[in-house]
């Protein structure tokens, strides 16, 4: 699968392998379990605001339908790469099947900057790659969602365009939408709220006062600003964050109300008054009880692996710790990871109860979504650390392998085609 070559997917690639090899999953089987079914290229031309016509990358990739549609988010980074949509694409189906829901995984992305486009190329960008993947896509098909780069307005603006195509509004083409236009409550919060309390079950697990813990988050986005007042809340202390402009360190603990007013305003965390400078890769290796890596793949490398100082790694970010690092992790039985298919799925959960919801037009309040979601992920989280125990393999080892266990077992029972 050459076309597919990309770090992120040679990695995910290479977690499967492991997780096949303990499964014993066979090799003809292997192959049609691993690779997506479907790989979608578009090409995106929008009209810039000086006049200019441009020409971005689009691309969705669908990788089961065993269990219902795909489902996945969209990415707009400068970095997407047909390679990085397939790896994601990859983990959103073992994170679904791992956590009991009706879809297969699928990702999209554009190959953009959104900090330099306006709001109207941003619209343009968005409702052009939107009309390019209509044939592909569609409630009971493929159901996008927010990722890096896009949020609630590129999701209204999605749901509009496909709408229009049907000539009836069709909702649940997307999740993460706009209350207003039958979105969940809670979904926004969903990721960052469900990475709180899987940390919160881990420090149980390990006998970690979470009241007296401090944490350093990378990427302070939507799911880790959310993170940051969720362990906030428990007691924790948040001692540093960070972007793609660099972090800030207060020993004492970051004003997290000041910090939002801060970043919103100069859209960056740096700069914070009362905080020390510090860079990604500092932030990595400081001296914590929580890491939680928020922002893009690979992160946690060999290079680094063997100098982390955490107790827990509670993997927000998708494909944050390549497999190299986690053959050191391996060493280093102090430190209990929470991994990412596991750690970030509460942002699918409440998709999935976002598309219930508008499929059959009847809404469901905060308290009854926060209580599903816990039940959800607290059975993932049980099933993945007894199959850890008892089997005495890694987390991820043991989340992968459920995750992909459930989707070979549809697979072969569903049969091949012709
Ligand atoms: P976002 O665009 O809202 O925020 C991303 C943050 O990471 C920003 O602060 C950005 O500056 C920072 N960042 C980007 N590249 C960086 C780098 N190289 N070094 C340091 N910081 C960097 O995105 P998000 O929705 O918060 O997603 C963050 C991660 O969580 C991604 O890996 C995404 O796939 C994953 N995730 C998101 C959701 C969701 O519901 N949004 C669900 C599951 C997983």
């Amino acid at each position: 699968m050459q076309v597919f070559d990309h770090p992120s997917f040679r990695m995910a690639c290479q977690q499967f392998d492991l997780a096949a090899d303990y499964l014993q999953i066979p090799d003809d089987t292997r192959e049609r379990v691993k690779y997506p079914r479907r790989a979608i290229t578009v090409a995106v031309p929008i009209r810039r605001d000086d006049g200019r016509t441009e020409v971005f990358t689009g691309y969705r990739v669908q990788h089961h339908n065993a269990f219902g549609p795909t489902k996945g988010g969209l990415r707009f980074h400068p970095d997407v790469t047909l390679g990085e949509v397939a790896a994601l694409a990859m983990w959103m189906s073992w994170k679904c099947a791992l956590t009991g829901l009706p879809f297969g995984g699928a990702k999209g992305g554009v190959t953009c900057d959104p900090r330099r486009l306006s709001l109207d190329e941003l619209e343009r960008v968005t409702r052009r790659y939107t009309q390019e993947v209509i044939p592909f896509i569609g409630p009971q098909t493929d159901v996008a969602g927010p990722d890096m780069g896009t949020n609630e307005q590129t999701m209204a603006w999605m749901m509009d365009t496909y709408s229009v195509h049907c000539g009836h509004a069709v909702p649940n083409v997307v999740t993460g939408k706009p209350t207003s236009l039958g979105g969940s409550v809670g979904r926004r919060e969903a990721t960052g709220r469900g990475v709180g309390y899987l940390v919160n079950r881990a420090t149980d697990a390990i006998g970690l006062d979470l009241a007296n813990a401090t944490v350093a988050i990378q990427g302070y986005g939507k799911v880790g600003s959310v993170v940051a007042l969720c362990l906030a809340r428990y007691g924790a202390k948040i001692v540093a964050v960070s972007d793609t402009r660099g972090g800030i360190y207060n020993a004492r603990g970051l004003d997290l109300w000041a910090l939002g007013r801060h970043a919103a305003q100069e859209k960056t965390v740096t700069g914070f008054p009362e905080s020390e400078p510090l860079t990604n890769a500092q932030l990595l290796t400081l001296a914590c009880d929580i890491l939680v890596p928020a922002a893009v793949e690979g992160q946690i490398t060999a290079a680094n692996a063997s100098q982390l100082q955490c107790r827990i790694l509670a993997e927000a970010a998708n494909g944050p710790t390549t497999p190299e690092a986690d053959a050191v992790l391996r060493e280093r039985p102090e430190i209990f990871v929470l991994p990412d298919i596991l750690c970030n799925a509460g942002g699918v959960v409440v998709s999935y109860f976002e598309w219930v919801q508008d499929l059959q037009s009847f809404f469901w309040g905060e308290t009854e979504i926060v209580d599903r979601l816990f039940r959800i992920l607290e059975n993932a989280y049980t099933q993945v650390l007894n199959q850890s125990r008892k089997e005495k393999i890694p987390m991820r080892l043991a989340a992968l392998s459920l995750g992909i266990k459930r989707v070979t077992e549809a697979r072969r029972i569903r049969g091949l085609f012709p």
